[in-house]
C-alpha cells in the first residue's frame, strides 16, 4: 500500500475511560469482525491463552476504510498497554505511530494517566485527535471536559468528537478524523530495512512473532534479518497484520505495521524497542530510544510444598518465554528453603505472574514481601546493589544507603488535598507543588521514595479520597536515606524471609506494628511462640501467640453443627500455604504483614 493511504495511530486514555471499548466499535464497524465474529474472537484468545500458557495480544489492528474522497485506506490501530509499569512499551508503541486518540471519559475529565501519556505522545510528535467518551452518561459534562483539556493540555478541542463506544456514537467521526488529521508515515521503501519492534510474544507453532512498525524498506518471507541489540540473525517465514486473528500477507514496506517470524525461538533476542534490518545490507543506525530492561520490583517466590520446586522452573521458564521482563534467579532463604527471586517491571507485573503461576501451573507459592533495590555503600568502597532486605550486610559495614525515588503526579478534588498530603508525608514523600486544573481540581507532585509506593500507598490514596484520586509516577533518582533493617525473630530464631528495609525514624512504630500484625496472623500451636522485632541485636517489640487449648471445637459445646464445620473449614483454609519455619506454621499472609501496616 502506498504510504500516503496508511494512517498509524494509538489510542491513549486514563484507566476505564473507554479505550478498549472504542477499539471494539472500531473493528465492529470497519467490518473487520462482525458483532457475533467479535465475541467468539474474545473467547477464542481466552481459551488459547488458557491452553497454551500465552498472552495472544490481538489488540493491534489492521483496519480498511473508505474514506470520504472514495478511497481505501489502512488504518492500523496500535494497542499500547496502559499501566505504568510498562511505560517502556508505551513510548516504544507510540514510537510506530503518526497520531493518537485522545479518549477522555465525559463524566471524570482528565486524570493522571490521561496527561502522562499525552506528555509522551506529545514526545514523539504525535497528531492528538480529542475523543470525549461516555457522553451518554447522565452525568457527562462534555464542555466542561473540553475546558479541562484545552486548559490543562492545551489542545484545541474545537473539532473533539463526542463519542459513546457503548451507544455506538461518533465511531465514524473518529475514523474520518483519522484519515484527514493523522499524518501519512514517511519512509522509503526503496531504502535499506529498518524497523521497529514494538511488541513480541511466543506462539507455540510459529516460535517468538516480534510485532514491528518498517521505517524503511520491506520484509517478505525467505530473507535473512537481524536484530541491532541483540545481534540475532533469522529467517522470516512469515510476515503479516492483525485482523485482529494474525493473517499472513506477502510483504510488509515502508510505513506499514504488522508482524514478523522466523526461527526465533527466545524472546530475549526479541527486544521491544530493537531495530530489524537486513542482515547483509543493514542500515547503520539503529533507530533511537532502545532500552534494556530494568525490573524495578523483585520479591521471593516459594513453594509450599519444596517438592514443586522443579515444577516452579518449568513454570517461571515457561512464563519467561513470553514475558522478557520477568527475570529470575535461583534463591535460598533459611527459613523457606529453595526458591526463586524475581524482578519485575512494577507490582501489577509481579501480580499477574504471581497469579499465573498459580492458576496455569497450579502452583501453591509463598510470596516475600516486594522490595524496590538499594544501593548500598560499604564503609570498605563497595557498593553493592541490594534487591533482597536479608542480604544487607551488618549495620558496622554500612556506610550509607540510597533507595530509589519517584516522581509522583496525584490529581484530586479540591476536598481531598489535606487527605493527600498526609499520606504523602506519612510515605517520607517531599511535597513539589500544586497547580489548581480548574475551580475544584488539584494537580500536586511529591518526590517520593518508591518502596513506599509499593507499600500500599496508591490504596491509601483511593480510600481517603473516596476513590477519586489518580495517580501516575516515574523513576527521577537515587537518594540517601538513613534505612536500617529489621528482623523478625519467631521463638528466638530470625526469619530471613520476614526481614524488611525501613526508614530509620519508623523503624521502632513499623516493628510493634508488625509484631502485633503477627501476632494476630499466626495460628496457635501446641506451644507458646515469641515474636520479637529487632535491629541489630535490638530488640525494639515482643509479643507472644499463646499455646492453644487442646480442642479447637471445644469452644462449640457440642451442640451447632453448622458452627463446628465452619471451624474446621477455616482451619484447612489456614493450612493451606503455610510453611514450617523450624516448628513454627507461618502462613502467606505473614510474610505480607508489612504491607499492611499504616
Ligand atoms: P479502558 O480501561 O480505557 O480500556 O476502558 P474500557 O473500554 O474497558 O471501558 C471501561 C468501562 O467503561 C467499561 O465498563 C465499559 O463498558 C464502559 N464504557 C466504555 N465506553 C462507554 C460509553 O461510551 N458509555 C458508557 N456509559 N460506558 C462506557
Ligand atoms: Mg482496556
Amino acid at each position: 500500500m502506498q504510504t500516503k493511504n496508511i494512517r498509524n495511530f494509538s489510542i491513549i486514555a486514563h484507566i476505564d475511560h473507554g479505550k478498549s471499548t472504542i477499539a471494539d466499535r472500531l473493528i465492529e464497524y470497519t467490518g473487520t469482525l462482525s458483532k457475533r465474529q467479535m465475541e467468539a474472537q474474545v473467547l477464542d484468545t481466552m481459551d488459547l491463552e488458557r491452553e497454551r500458557g500465552i498472552t495472544i495480544k490481538a489488540q493491534t489492528v489492521r483496519l480498511d476504510y473508505q474514506g470520504k474522497d472514495g478511497q481505501m485506506y489502512q488504518l492500523n490501530l496500535i494497542d499500547t498497554p496502559g499501566h505504568v509499569d510498562f511505560t517502556y512499551e508505551v513510548s516504544r508503541s507510540l514510537a510506530a505511530c503518526e497520531g493518537a486518540l485522545l479518549v477522555v471519559d465525559a463524566a471524570q475529565g482528565v486524570e493522571a494517566q490521561t496527561l502522562a501519556n499525552v506528555y509522551m505522545a506529545l514526545e514523539h510528535d504525535l497528531e492528538i485527535l480529542p475523543v470525549i467518551n461516555k457522553i451518554d452518561l447522565p452525568s457527562a459534562d462534555p464542555e466542561k471536559v473540553k475546558t479541562e483539556i484545552e486548559d490543562i493540555i492545551g489542545l484545541d478541542t474545537s473539532d473533539a468528537v463526542l463519542a459513546s463506544a457503548k451507544a455506538g456514537i461518533g465511531i465514524e467521526a473518529i475514523l474520518d478524523q483519522v484519515v484527514a488529521k493523522v499524518p501519512s508515515p514517511a519512509g522509503d521503501r526503496d531504502k535499506p530495512l529498518s524497523a521497529l519492534i514494538f511488541d513480541s510474544y511466543f506462539d507455540a507453532y510459529k516460535g517468538v512473532i516480534a510485532l514491528i512498525r518498517v521505517m524503511d524498506g520491506s520484509i517478505k518471507p525467505g530473507m535473512r534479518l537481524k536484530m541491532m541489540a541483540t545481534h540475532k540473525v533469522f529467517e522470516v517465514t512469515d510476515v503479516g497484520c492483525f485482523r485482529p486473528a494474525p493473517v499472513n500477507v506477502g510483504e510488509l514496506s515502508a510505513g506499514e505495521v504488522g508482524f514478523v517470524a522466523g526461527s526465533l525461538k527466545n524472546v530475549k533476542d526479541v527486544r521491544v524497542g530493537d531495530t530489524v534490518t537486513y542482515a547483509d545490507n543493514p542500515v547503520a543506525k539503529a533507530l533511537p530510544g532502545y532500552r534494556g530492561i530494568n525490573p524495578m520490583v523483585y520479591c521471593g517466590l516459594y513453594p509450599v510444598d519444596s517438592s514443586d520446586y522443579d515444577n516452579l522452573k518449568d513454570a517461571l521458564d515457561k512464563l519467561q518465554l513470553n514475558d522478557a521482563a520477568l527475570l529470575f534467579e535461583p534463591e535460598t532463604s533459611m527459613a523457606l528453603g529453595f526458591g526463586y527471586r524475581c524482578g519485575f517491571l512494577g507490582l501489577l507485573h509481579m501480580d499477574v505472574v504471581q497469579e499465573r503461576l498459580e492458576r496455569e501451573y497450579n502452583l501453591k507459592l509463598i510470596t516475600t514481601a516486594p522490595s524496590v533495590i538499594y544501593h548500598v555503600y560499604k564503609t570498605n568502597g563497595d557498593l553493592l546493589k541490594i534487591d533482597n532486605p536479608a542480604n544487607l550486610p551488618p549495620l558496622t559495614e554500612i556506610d550509607h544507603i540510597e533507595e530509589p525515588f519517584v516522581k509522583a503526579t496525584i490529581i484530586v478534588p479540591n476536598d481531598y488535598v489535606g487527605a493527600v498530603m498526609e499520606i504523602s508525608q506519612d510515605k517520607r514523600g517531599e511535597f513539589k507543588n500544586m497547580d489548581y486544573l480548574d475551580v475544584n481540581r488539584v494537580l500536586i507532585k511529591y518526590h517520593i521514595p518508591l518502596s513506599e509506593i509499593i507499600y500500599d500507598y496508591f490504596d491509601r490514596l483511593k480510600s481517603s479520597t473516596r476513590g477519586y484520586a489518580s495517580l501516575d509516577y516515574e523513576l527521577t533518582d537515587y537518594q540517601t536515606s538513613k534505612l536500617v533493617k529489621l528482623d523478625i525473630l519467631l521463638n528466638g530464631e530470625p526469619v530471613d524471609a520476614l526481614s524488611t528495609i525501613v526508614h530509620v525514624d519508623r523503624a521502632t512504630q513499623r516493628g510493634r506494628q508488625l509484631a502485633e500484625k503477627l501476632k494476630a496472623i499466626i495460628p496457635q500451636q501446641m506451644f507458646e511462640i515469641p515474636i520479637q522485632a529487632a535491629i541489630g541485636n535490638k530488640v525494639i517489640a515482643r509479643e507472644t501467640v499463646r499455646a492453644m487449648r487442646k480442642d479447637v471445637l471445644a469452644k462449640c459445646y457440642g451442640g451447632d453443627i453448622t458452627r463446628k464445620r465452619k471451624l474446621l473449614e477455616k482451619q484447612k483454609e489456614g493450612k493451606k500455604r503455610m510453611k514450617s519455619v523450624g516448628n513454627v506454621e507461618i502462613p502467606q499472609e505473614a510474610f505480607m504483614a508489612i504491607l499492611k501496616i499504616d
